[in-house]
């Protein structure tokens, strides 16, 4: 019979799997790891692709991603634990995290007793882990709500999804990954008024490279500006 099975899940127990997000580069699934709860996250190919180089890309991918990951951490910032990778089936596993993403909560804001001060409690560690990344040489490449998570019980802000990361000490690639957070804050959590204010201030509070990337943000905002006018 033929299955359209990906290999994760024809080399796996399948019945421990259990798919909980398809993207365009990534399917992720939930499963357990010597009795953990994790999360196996298995980058697919490119069906377009020569299939030796698209292998090669997906695995150097998948690599950057997990040492990204691993470097976010030794600069402080909470990400999942990396448990495994795998070459062969192109999969990381990771710790799962049981928590909330800053995207349900932000569009909560105003109901279920989301307040204010849990606005900034959150926007504040947003600003400092970024600031943490940056002054590393770190660029997420993928700031958006939905890649951060407050872990449940600790409340703490676990960044996820280093799938487009880089390590770079450019104040461009350093701005450039603030204004994408600062676009989807605007987009997706107008009512949540100025978060990005917050989520800067606690970024400077933290970064000793703050101005040169604030001076950059303003002509990345600026470039912006004109390719919405231009359209
Ligand atoms: P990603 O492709 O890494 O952005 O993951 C897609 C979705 O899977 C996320 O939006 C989360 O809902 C979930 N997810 C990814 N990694 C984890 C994790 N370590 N713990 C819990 N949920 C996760």
């Amino acid at each position: 019979m033929v299955t359209d099975n990906s290999p994760a899940e024809l080399a796996m127990d399948v019945e421990a799997l259990l798919l909980i997000n398809q993207g365009a580069e990534a399917r992720v699934f939930e499963s357990s790891f010597v009795g953990r709860r994790s999360i196996i996250k298995e980058r697919f190919s490119k069906k377009y692709r020569h299939p030796s180089l698209d292998s090669k890309l997906t695995l150097k991918r998948l690599n950057a991603e997990a040492r990204c990951m691993t470097k976010a951490r030794k600069l402080g910032v909470r990400t999942p634990l990396l448990y495994s990778v795998d070459p062969l089936l192109h999969t990381l596993t990771l710790e799962y995290v049981d928590g909330v993403s800053v995207k349900d909560i932000f569009l909560q804001f105003g109901a279920n007793g989301i307040f204010q001060e849990r606005l900034d409690d959150i926007s504040s560690q947003i600003g400092d882990a970024i600031a943490k990344l940056h002054d590393g040489g770190l660029v997420h490449g993928d700031l958006t709500t939905s890649n951060m998570l407050m872990e449940k019980g600790t409340n703490q802000l676990v960044l996820i999804d280093f799938g487009l990361s880089f390590t770079s000490t450019l104040p461009e690639d350093k701005a450039v990954d603030l204004y994408v957070l600062e676009r989807a804050l605007l987009s997706m959590h107008s009512s949540c008024g100025n978060v990005m204010d917050r989520i800067l201030a606690a970024y400077r509070k933290s970064s000793k490279q703050w101005s040169s990337t604030w001076n950059k943000l303003a002509q990345v905002r600026q470039r912006g500006r004109k390719r919405t006018m231009i359209g």
